[in-house]
């Protein structure tokens, strides 16, 4: 049996941070195994088969307000900067969105001022103290006007649940803003690695050396009985570890459904109507990078992701997506964050602080296990970003770190 410091289950972001921090931090000798044929998560991007950058998983746009993150990414990358603008299309029309001084004059059909905005906020939005659900985080920040246009029916198609019962964190996490700033996060760094980031991930490996091998294509189960590795990395989902013993954790999964168009394909189709306030650029499809679709189409957002990373082609991909109900063969793109998901991922959660530092109490003593870190947006059941999930792994290499 090979001898390994670290398993690691996944090759995301937080898998393969901890593996460049192991390897190269610790000189730790690590294997990563990934079920997928590629690196990179849910991150992953690639050129399609008409040349375009696409992001194989749905639009990822890197933001983060952690210097030390963005510095440790840099090692690795240079930047892309992008202030990502979206728009929604609600009641047959695109609207700036989030909502701001922008949107407020659309819905007036004139001109006006933050001052005016403000006092017709404080005059829509309902008195909720401690909003405590995504439904009272709009009403209480925008009112019923603009919860019912451009929130209720994109987060009912999106989670298959009432905005009620869902976290507040989840609407919660679109800004409002009574100025123009038509920007889709506060983030101060916002920015997409300048070749990709499959290339960024290509690059950690790179740095590791032989320190690290990463097997493809391959289900953690099946490793563990041929290897011994002192420490197990978990980045999979946390239900599935355990079996699903307190019953599947939920997750809403997605269909993404690509289309590419050529310039002659582009050239065809009809100048649509408000071509003058919301311009579509030469080779583009659409007027920006993302437009979410709060109404009856079965799809939340159309991507063309070539709008966000700058590449210069001809052909242009756009994806639509369209929520999925999670099932056996699907990927569990979301933890879903609301009460009841939350009371059964705490069992997860204790059982997890559990083996964390009983690791025979689920892996066979020929593993020479010692200890199990469960990191990442599955294994931590949380609706977290990339750069939170980078932070996490920093943190998660500081306190093996200090192991002997
Ligand atoms: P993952 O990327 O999910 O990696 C886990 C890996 O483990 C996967 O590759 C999986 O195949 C592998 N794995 C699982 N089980 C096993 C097993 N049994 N054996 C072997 N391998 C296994 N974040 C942002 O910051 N900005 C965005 O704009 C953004 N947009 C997003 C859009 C969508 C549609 C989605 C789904 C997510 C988005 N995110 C975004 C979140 C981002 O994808 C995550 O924060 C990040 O990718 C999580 O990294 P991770 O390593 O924790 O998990
Ligand atoms: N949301 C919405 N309308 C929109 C955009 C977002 O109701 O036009 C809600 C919806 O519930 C969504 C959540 O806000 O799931 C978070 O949106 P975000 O764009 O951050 O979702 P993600 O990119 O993580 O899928």
């Amino acid at each position: 049996m090979t001898p390994y410091d670290a398993l690691i289950v996944g090759a995301g972001f937080s898998g393969l941070t901890l593996a460049e921090r192991l390897c190269t931090g610790r000189g730790w000798r690590c294997l990563v195994v990934e079920k997928r044929d590629h690196i990179g998560g849910n991150a992953a991007d690639r050129f399609d088969a008409h040349g375009v950058l696409v992001h194989s998983y749905g639009p990822h746009y890197f933001r983060t307000n952690s210097a030390r993150i963005r510095d440790y990414l840099s090692q690795f990358t240079a930047w892309h900067p992008v202030d990502y603008t979206i728009l929604s299309f609600a009641a047959g029309r695109h609207w700036p969105f989030p909502v701001n001084l922008n949107t407020f004059e659309a819905y007036l059909g004139r001109s006006s001022t933050t001052a005016e905005m403000e006092s017709w906020l404080e005059s829509h939005r309902l008195p909720i103290e401690n909003p405590s659900n995504s439904e009272e985080v709009i009403l209480s920040q925008v009112g019923r006007e603009f919860y019912e246009l451009f929130f209720r029916g994109y987060t009912r198609k999106q989670w298959r649940r009432e905005p009620r019962d869902l976290d507040a964190s989840v609407c919660g996490r679109i800004p409002l803003r009574t100025v123009r700033d038509n920007r889709y996060f506060n983030d101060t760094f916002q920015a997409l690695p300048k070749d990709g980031y499959t290339r960024l991930f290509e690059n950690m490996v790179r740095a590791c050396g032989d320190r690290l091998e990463i097997r493809l294509r391959t289900a953690y189960r099946d490793v563990i009985p041929h290897t011994r590795f002192r420490r197990l990395v978990f980045t999979g989902p946390v239900d599935e570890f355990f079996d699903h013993r307190f019953g599947p954790l939920p997750y809403r999964s997605l269909r993404f459904e690509p289309e590419s168009f050529t310039p002659e394909d582009l050239n065809r189709r009809p100048t649509p109507r408000d071509q003058s306030t919301f311009p579509v650029p030469l080779h583009h499809f659409q007027p920006a990078v993302q437009v979410n679709y709060p109404g009856d189409e079965p799809f939340t957002r159309i991507v063309e992701v070539k709008h966000a990373t700058g590449q210069v082609c001809e052909n242009t991909t756009i994806v639509r997506e369209y929520p999925a109900d999670f099932a056996p063969g699907s990927e569990p793109y979301y933890p879903i964050p609301a009460p009841d998901t939350a009371a059964l991922y705490r069992r997860y959660e204790e059982l997890a602080g559990h083996v964390a530092t009983h690791p025979r109490d689920i892996l066979p003593e020929s593993c020479g296990c010692e200890g199990i870190s469960f990191i990442g947006r599955l294994a931590t059941y949380r609706y977290y970003n990339m750069d939170q999930v980078v932070g996490m792994a920093l943190k998660e290499f500081e306190k093996l770190a200090s192991v002997p």
